[in-house]
């Protein structure tokens, strides 16, 4: 099995050279960090992934977890790895010291937790869900709640999760069914049933916390009769101990792919004992869900983009070891065949999944620094509308093409890759949840036409094309980048103007019409946006092979660039066919009706 899941210096680039993180700590909240601190986190992430995480990564696709007696059996290599999470406080790292955070900026965490995805995924997934339901409790909880709470799950001791879905409600949560009834003890009566909930239950922790969302019991339809609440599997008693909470797990599904993480059952006052205590107001329960929601898509992307790092150093590796062929200009049988790699086409497909790969990871770190200013109060408005902006692309573009980013790499391996002993096929399966869960590609098409593009009267929009500009005149000063200047230039003005079409002919027409091809102009939109970050790094490519690198660099900055002239010259050509479809009149899926799908 390939050896290496993600480049190190890679990500030394990223946060020194195109990022300059460390330029955080000229904010007091960041500023006992530096570049050597910085690179002693990343040092032991790597450490942790390879030690901890990575040798199971198979292992936990093959034993996966059972259910017996209402118990979820899970993987017990992921008990070390919870333990080290807890330890070493990276559920909780970029909170204040106060509570036992380091105050360290996201765009490390998130890279850490992108080693940790590109290690193994299903075991990551554990400390990922917990960091995002005590978010929310350290955000909308009440203190005596934080105190109860944050600290067991900080520790990896009790598990969180959130707690959406139903059997018969996914994508359209605002019609969720599980009520909440008040009680005059201060906590509600939960009853319902939720399904497909991540770590939901398990033998390695003490306690699984519930964020859930319920109806309030005769509370209004839609949206605003929908709260938050905590519903422990265990409650706290009078004495301090803890006490069944009628949570039941009655099941995990079978899964195609993220196989080491369990997906449960979760029956919620069945014997009429279950207890749950409102998180912030009620009423808001969506609203305040949406912040761990977004954190998870945010999530979501980087996990897409570690399994393609993963897949691609898995294809690299088997395309620089296998012979096969000989070059098209080689007729001789006599010479020797050729490493895959030396074939054009195989090349291709490297670079796709490269160009997919390390621009989608510029674009996380991009709202990871937004992340980060908002929250030293630089400019918090304009970052946090930027991140909002953003997340539907960020959350769809690695998921999407990681699909077939994987794909090419089971096709470099050739019949091997679509058998069990290369891990690219495991890589391949592990990844198509990634469009499904916290919002599908539909849901997020819509978010970016329907919501986003004139958000804040597009103040947003705006703010996101002052960004894309700033990087396109930093790029002018280089005349080897005059072609993907000028490509994303144009990209830009069609953008424009195609998104003025867009709301222009939203008044004309029905919301159906409008919204029926949302997900096409996701795909215009990422296509533009991985454009910008590409043309970022190819900037400080050519700045620092104008310097004197060293041979080593000279060849990493060189790949850079051609893996950047690779996404403007083969994907971002896309947007044009995108924009033909997405100009026309014709809404042929609006017209179509059920039964012309018949025979
Ligand atoms: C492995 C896995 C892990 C998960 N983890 C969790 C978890 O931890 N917690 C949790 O609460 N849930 C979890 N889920 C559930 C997940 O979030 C849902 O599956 C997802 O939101 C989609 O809901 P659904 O499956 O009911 O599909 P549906 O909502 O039925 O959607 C089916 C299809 O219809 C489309 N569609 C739906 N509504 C519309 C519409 N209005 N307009 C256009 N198209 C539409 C969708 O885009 C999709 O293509 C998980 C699911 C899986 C498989």
């Amino acid at each position: 099995m390939a050896e290496k899941f993600a480049s190190r210096r890679n990500i030394d680039f990223l946060i020194n050279e195109v990022f300059n993180v460390v330029s955080l700590n000229r904010f007091p909240y960041f500023e006992d960090h530096d570049e050597e601190t910085f690179k002693m986190i990343l040092d032991t992430a790597m450490n942790i992934s390879t030690d901890l995480m990575f040798p199971y990564f198979k292992e936990m696709d093959t034993n996966t977890p059972y259910w017996e007696d209402g118990k979820v059996h899970v993987h017990k290599a992921i008990v070390p790895f919870l333990k080290e999470m807890g330890e070493g406080g990276w559920i909780q790292c970029e909170k204040p010291y106060d509570i036992g955070g380091q105050q360290l900026p996201l765009t490390i965490k998130e890279l850490a937790y992108f080693l940790f995805g590109a290690a193994n995924y299903s075991m990551h997934v554990y400390p990922m869900l917990t960091a995002g339901a005590a978010n929310l409790i350290y955000q909308y909880g009440a203190q005596e709640m934080q105190d109860m709470y944050l600290e067991k799950m900080y520790s990896g001791k009790w598990q969180g999760t959130m707690a959406l879905t139903e059997p018969d409600i996914g994508s359209s949560l605002g019609d969720l069914t599980t009520t909440a009834e008040p009680t005059d003890q201060g906590y509600y009566m939960i009853k319902g049933q939720k399904i497909f909930i991540s770590a939901g239950n398990s033998d390695i922790t003490e306690n699984v916390v519930h964020l859930l969302i319920a109806r309030l019991k005769d509370g209004p339809l839609g949206v605003p009769g929908i709260s938050l609440f905590i519903v422990p599997e265990k409650r706290i008693n009078e004495n301090g101990e803890l006490e069944d909470n009628d949570v039941q797990c009655g099941g995990i599904e079978h899964k195609l792919g993220y196989r080491g993480s369990p997906i449960c059952q979760l029956t919620f006052g069945e014997e009429k004992n279950c207890r749950g205590w409102l998180v912030g107001e009620l009423g808001k329960g969506l609203a305040q869900m949406f912040k761990m929601m977004n954190e998870e898509r945010i999530n979501i992307g980087i996990g897409a983009i570690s399994k393609i790092s993963a897949a691609y150093y898995a294809a690299l590796e088997y395309a620089q070891q296998r012979k096969q062929g000989r070059k098209p200009d080689q007729k001789d049988p006599a010479t020797p065949m050729v490493e895959l790699i030396e074939h054009a086409d195989i090349k291709r497909m490297l670079l796709f999944q490269k160009a997919v790969m390390e621009g989608s990871l510029a674009l996380a770190l991009q709202l990871s620094l937004y992340q980060d200013l908002a929250m030293v109060g630089q400019d918090p408005e304009e970052n946090e509308m930027l991140v909002d902006f953003l997340i539907p692309i960020l959350k769809t573009y690695p998921s999407e093409m990681g699909i077939l980013a994987t794909s090419a790499a089971i096709q470099i391996h050739g019949g091997y890759g679509y058998c069990g002993d290369f891990p690219v096929e495991q890589y391949y399966r592990d990844i198509r949840i990634d469009p499904i869960h916290e919002g599908t590609t539909g849901i997020q098409g819509q978010d970016i036409l329907g919501r986003k593009v004139s958000m804040k009267k597009g103040k947003a929009f705006e703010l996101y094309i002052n960004e894309v500009e700033k990087a396109i005149a930093e790029a002018k000063a280089y005349p080897e980048l005059e072609k993907q200047v000028e490509a994303l230039e144009s990209a830009m003005g069609l953008m424009k103007d195609l998104t003025a079409e867009l709301l222009a002919k939203k008044a004309q027409i029905s919301n159906e019409a409008f919204l029926a091809d949302s997900v096409l102009y996701l795909d215009f939109m990422s296509q533009i946006a991985v454009a910008w970050q590409w043309l970022k790094l190819m900037t400080v490519s050519v700045t620092a092979l104008k310097g004197q690198p060293t041979d080593q660099d000279r060849v990493f900055y060189q790949g850079k660039i051609y893996a950047g002239r690779y996404f403007f010259d083969y994907e971002l050509t896309k947007i044009d066919s995108l924009a033909i479809r997405l100009r026309s009149d014709d809404k042929v899926t609006v017209e179509i009706t059920k039964e012309f799908f018949e025979d």
